[in-house]
């Protein structure tokens, strides 16, 4: 049995039979096989390693295949899987995009191993948005020595993982079709639209073939947009590209804004950010006042003078792609505090309480 990772509410439980099993283990493979990995190739599970669908059943599947597993989790820090990988050279590493970030910045300081010595061919990021948005995965290739990001999907009540990013980094190629139908639906009104090029909305899955626990039109919350154009790497099929959740979905001045969003027009807009922000609203619900308040972590020993005119630029940039007004609080690199949930994804949302302060890192209390 697997579970949802519950950041928004209970978990989902999925059931698993042995036909279950075998065919998830086959999606599975699908992503190996177009990641050039063998059975007998080396391959560390950086990730947690709990009933999560990236856990345990992940590690089940890949395990099936025939990889020689790393099970090294996250919870055991940055200098276990540092000395693990120097010995065990795997070919790939699995974990979340956030800590795969973490292990880029901070390996070598802490372990004196550089992660551009270890190897590595493949990085494959889940969990969180970041393995097919340039500003992160350039980031993350250069300091895992030139290693390839691979963005990976699944959604609930299907045999996942359903899709996987390809070396031309094009969005993450739908390879399921057998086995999980999708639509693409208008959150709003959860009408179904035609799958054509650039169609954007909330995707809802029905597992195929499933035989514990069948999930019809299930919601899995997830903005996406489809690309139907065929990709350069020549494989067919379409294409998803994560755009963000319906639950982080704020409103403000009436318009739709997803935390990504933000932090896509940040990250493009200047080199002095390390992509590192946060949206602060201090009402409970997705309308956000504008001018929204923003923290943003700026590279270290940034004068002040320079933060005032950063502070202008990324208002414009925001105001002409988004068109909302913001203030920024900037927070010296290093100092910028992530709030994760249980599963180690980050939240950009962070919900405060005006008379009692953050309300801290509990999922319960509404960080989304
Ligand atoms: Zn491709």
């Amino acid at each position: 049995m697997s579970s949802s990772s519950g950041t928004t509410g209970s978990p989902t439980y999925s059931g698993f039979t042995l036909k279950d099993r075998e065919i998830t283990n086959d999606n599975q493979a699908r992503a190996l096989v177009r990641l050039g990995i063998e059975p007998g190739d080396v391959v560390m599970h950086a990730s947690v390693l709990s009933m999560w669908i990236a856990g345990i059943p992940g590690v089940d599947s890949m395990m099936a295949y025939g990889v020689c597993l790393v099970p090294v989790g996250a919870l055991s820090g940055v200098e276990r899987v540092a000395q693990i990988a120097r010995d065990t050279r795997p070919k790939s590493i699995k974990c979340t995009v956030s800590f795969a970030q973490y292990l880029a910045k901070h390996m070598e300081e802490r372990t004196g191993i550089d992660p551009a010595t270890l190897g590595l061919e493949k990085v494959v990021v889940f969990g969180e948005p970041g393995g097919s948005i340039p500003q992160i995965y350039e980031p993350l290739e250069k300091s895992f020595g030139g290693a390839m990001v691979h963005d990976i999907m699944g959604a609930t009540g299907c045999h996942s993982p359903t899709g996987i990013s390809c070396e031309e980094h094009n969005g993450i190629h739908f390879y399921a079709e057998d086995n999980a139908m999708f639509e693409i639906c208008d959150p709003e009104s959860l009408q179904s639209l035609p799958i054509e090029d650039g169609v954007e909305g909330e995707i809802v899955f029905t597992g195929l073939e499933r035989e514990c626990g069948p999930l019809i039109r299930w919601r899995d919350k997830d903005i996406i947009q489809v690309t139907t154009e065929p990709c350069r790497c020549g494989r067919p099929g379409p294409r998803m590209l994560f755009k963000g959740r319906v639950d982080d979905m704020l409103l403000v001045k009436g318009v739709n804004v997803f935390p990504n969003a933000v932090r896509d027009v940040i990250n493009k807009t200047s080199t002095l950010t390390t992509g590192n922000i946060r949206i602060v609203k201090s009402s409970p619900g997705p309308v956000v006042p504008a001018p929204v308040l923003v923290k943003v972590e700026v590279k270290a020993g940034l004068p002040d003078q320079k933060k005032q005119t950063l502070a202008g630029d990324l208002d414009n940039a925001i105001h002409h792609q988004l068109r909302f007004r913001a203030t920024f609080d900037f927070i010296d690199e290093g100092e910028f505090e992530l709030l994760k949930g249980a599963t180690g994804k980050t939240h950009l949302v962070e919900q405060i309480n005006e008379q009692h302060g953050p309300l801290g890192r509990n999922d319960e209390q509404r960080n989304i």
